[in-house]
């Protein structure tokens, strides 16, 4: 039988509203697997990929093959996916408190008495992933090739991982201080040395409009290889190999909007654009040719992610870059992970 481990919270106006959740348990003592996409809520595509996993996870405890559990929350933010403006879902943060949805998860899960609904539902997912033996959180970018976010601690590990969902890059960080959803799990494993024993990642998984039924199908089979591989479900259904760019945090290139403008991109994902060579150019005042800005690559390095829409405002993330030596403007902390 498939486990109903929903959960309610209360909306803004104090209404239950519940959070969707479903365990498929074996017989075994296997490890405990826990899944969700959405935490932002305008990360659609993990949430398709898990609707369509869960049919095969269905089928696999049936069949008997699920060693231990696993746990799907498809649909992880019941308040962002109520945000619209001007006919586009907001997601990323809470509108009615400005709190960025994947933020504060640590201090969310330590108060005894959470004051605010979206710190309620925080502790509340904490709860339900805490026991697991592996976590893993689907988010999609802006505009992106398909990419790992793994702490050092599940490294090389991870690489498995990203070839099985055949992502183009792994991303190594090792610190982080946002309370991000992701670190709150791991933290209790990092302090008690039992990250071996452990695995979690953050997968991004293209871009914010790459929904389709050919990629989620590709990328449920890509997890649903994974977790036999790793053994938690006993099936014979071998991994892809792909080749995976291993990029340290320090090294990933971000490069900020000088002016605002009309963005221009010169290059598309995936091209490797050398150091000095020019990318994408920004058009501040159209009909005023000396009011476009050129961009340029900082070091030879990979185009991973850019900017969706194509006014861009000034500051903002133009696009990321791998790269192979220390990013001048690298500072600490994580990359502002989506
Ligand atoms: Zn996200």
């Amino acid at each position: 039988m498939v486990q109903d481990v929903s959960f309610d919270v209360l909306d803004n106006n104090g209404n239950p509203v519940q959070v969707g959740a479903w365990r498929f348990a074996g017989e075994g003592q296997g490890l405990k697997v826990h899944l969700q996409a959405g935490v932002h809520a305008d990360e659609i595509a993990g949430m398709l990929v898990l609707h369509l996993l869960m049919q095969r996870l269905k089928a696999a405890q049936a069949q008997g093959r699920i060693k231990g559990s696993v746990t799907v929350v498809p649909q992880a933010n019941p308040f962002g996916i109520g945000q619209f403006c001007q006919g586009r879902i907001v997601g990323r943060y809470h509108d009615a408190s400005g709190q960025n949805f994947n933020r504060g998860f640590d201090q969310s899960a330590a108060r005894e008495r959470p004051s605010t609904n979206v710190q309620q539902w925080q502790k509340k997912l904490v709860q339900l992933a805490a026991p697991a033996d592996v976590m893993l959180d689907l988010h999609t970018d802006d505009e992106a090739l398909p990419y790992l976010y793994v702490n050092r601690a599940f490294w090389p590990r991870g690489r498995d991982l990203a070839a099985a969902m055949k992502m183009d890059v792994a991303i190594i960080w090792d610190d982080g201080e946002d309370g991000s959803f992701e670190e709150t799990i791991i933290a209790p494993w990092l302090r008690d040395g039992s990250a071996d024993r452990h695995m979690a990642a953050t997968l991004e998984l293209r871009g914010q409009g790459d929904v389709s039924d050919r990629l989620a199908e590709q990328d449920a089979e890509g997890l649903y290889a994974w977790l036999c591989a790793y053994g938690v479900i006993d099936d014979a259904v071998t991994p892809s190999d792909w080749p995976v760019e291993a990029v340290e945090m320090g090294h990933m290139e971000t490069i900020l909007a000088p002016q605002p403008g009309v963005l221009i991109f010169e290059k598309e994902l995936g091209d490797v654009v050398e150091q000095g060579q020019r990318f994408a150019r920004i058009l501040q005042r159209p009909g005023d040719p000396a009011s476009e800005v050129v961009l340029h690559a900082e070091q030879t390095g990979r185009l991973v992610t850019r900017y969706r829409d194509r006014l861009i405002g000034q500051g903002m993330g133009v696009a990321k870059f791998t790269g192979t030596r220390q990013s001048r403007n690298w500072s600490g902390g994580l990359l502002d992970p989506n």
